[in-house]
């Protein structure tokens, strides 16, 4: 393989969609190596084919918003790659949602499903509905509307999506709803990310955050050091945030940031357990605004207009919300201000140069797709718990979760040790995953 040969042939066949390309040179550069060592996967054209989707779905969602409105939207589902299990992926709904951005989502999930030893094929979908300021009963209407056309291409062995951005428990509820009156069985592992009691798997809601939190915990000690009195900057104040705060102050650290679109608010004294439990009514009000923990919290939260998370100072720096919201100058500011760990838990959180910023200064960096793997793993496990009609125990769930991202931090390191003895988390983790679906893709023949 020459990456650059395939990247120019990409590029012309997909102009324009930037993130798309930037997430397969990525993976690409990190296993160019390890692929030339095997002229089987060459031979098979296992990148080639891995690039482009099996298929992808677009359809017109139409709704009645509570002004008696008609409103148009237009939904998607990228069913990516089936090597290792039947499609998995989150349902994303925000305005920018475009065919680029889910296919660099569906992308990406192939290889974090993969880091999860579990059998998870990966997709991704959603629409470009915009969540803010709309009603439960709006929200309801158009969770309805996707599912009537997304359901026949879903199924517990076919493709299971869970939330995403813009998509949490509320939304999985509406929509699986719809599904079983269509499908005409209760069918529980056609999505995850359900409620307790109907399906849903205890830690599922905490799994992307506390996952996250386990793998940033490896890294910590990794160097000898340890989380205890540690600050931490989180990005965002939805579902993620929410499990990596809980979670990072039960291991001792200090959560001084959080963000939100309308700007930062710093806890300089760490948040506390009041506050953790306000973000979860922070992000059902659909109001989109961090000031409210302000407003909520005078004097222990402050709030200030326009700036990032990056802005406070801070030893671990974990984006959380969106793709490509930490670039190169936010890092310098990070590393200007002694950061000591970055831990990207949102696809595609950090821009290629805000990574290679990070690195270039030894500063340990983990890539989403291995320290937000425990959001998916655990839908894999709340599919695990369906298809047995039974339900584990919060530890259970807990403890399968824990030895899930330790075997990722495993063997992130197992394939991103450099000869100089330091740890290329990124790499790591793009050649473990991609070994798994090449392997299983030669084993399948030309399909
Ligand atoms: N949206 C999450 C992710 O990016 C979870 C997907 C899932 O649980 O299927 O991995």
């Amino acid at each position: 393989m020459n990456v650059q040969t395939i990247m120019t042939n990409l590029e012309a066949k997909h102009p324009g969609e930037k993130e798309y390309l930037q997430a397969v040179r990525e993976v690409l550069e990190s296993v160019e190596e390890v692929y030339n060592q095997h002229p089987e996967f060459e031979k098979a054209k296992i990148v080639e084919r891995l690039v482009e989707p099996d298929r992808i779905f677009t359809f017109r969602i139409v709704w009645v918003d509570d002004q008696g409105q008609v409103q148009t939207n237009i939904g998607y589902r990228v069913q990516y790659n089936a090597a290792l299990g039947a499609y998995k992926g989150g349902l994303r709904f925000h305005p920018a949602v475009n065919v680029s951005m889910l296919k660099f989502l569906g992308f990406e999930q192939i290889f974090k499903n993969a880091l999860t030893n579990l059998p998870l094929g990966g997709g991704k979908g959603g629409a470009d509905f915009d969540p803010t300021g709309k009603s439960d009963g709006e929200i309801m209407r158009f969770c309805h509307a996707f599912m009537y056309e997304l359901w026949r291409n879903i199924g517990a062995d076919l493709d299971s999506p869970a939330g995403d951005v813009g998509v949490g428990g509320r939304e999985i509820g509406y929509l699986y709803g719809m599904y079983k009156k269509l499908a005409r069985e209760h069918s529980t592992g056609a999505l995850t990310g359900k409620s307790y009691g109907w399906g849903g798997s205890l830690i599922r809601p905490e799994a992307t955050g506390f996952g996250a939190m386990y793998y940033v915990n490896r890294m910590v000690k990794q160097v000898s050091d340890t989380m205890v009195g540690k600050r931490i900057a989180l990005s965002g104040f939805g579902n993620v945030a929410w499990g990596a705060a809980t979670k990072a102050t039960e291991l001792g650290a200090k959560v001084v940031a959080i963000s939100g679109p309308d700007g930062v608010c710093e806890i300089p004294e760490g948040i506390t357990p009041e506050m953790i439990n306000y973000m979860l009514e922070m992000r059902a009000s659909n109001r989109n605004r961090v000031q409210d923990m302000a407003d909520k919290f005078p004097g222990k939260a402050i709030f200030t207009p326009g700036k990032k998370a990056w802005s406070v100072k801070c030893d671990i720096a974990c984006p959380c919300a969106f793709q490509n919201e930490m670039n190169a100058e936010d890092a310098q500011e990070l590393i200007n201000n002694g950061v000591q760990y970055v831990a990207e838990v949102s696809n595609m959180g950090c821009q290629p140069g805000a990574i290679s910023t990070v690195q270039n200064a030894g500063i340990p960096f983990a890539p989403g797709k291995a320290v937000n793997a425990g959001g998916v793993a655990t839908s894999g496990l709340e599919i695990c718990q369906n298809a047995a009609h039974i339900s584990w125990t919060a530890e259970e769930v807990d403890a399968k979760l824990q030895k899930i991202m330790n075997d990722i931090y495993d063997l992130c390191i197992e394939y991103g040790k450099e000869a100089d003895g330091t740890i290329n988390y990124v790499k790591g983790a793009n050649i473990a995953g991609f070994m798994r679906v090449a392997k299983a893709m030669l084993a399948q023949g030309i399909v």
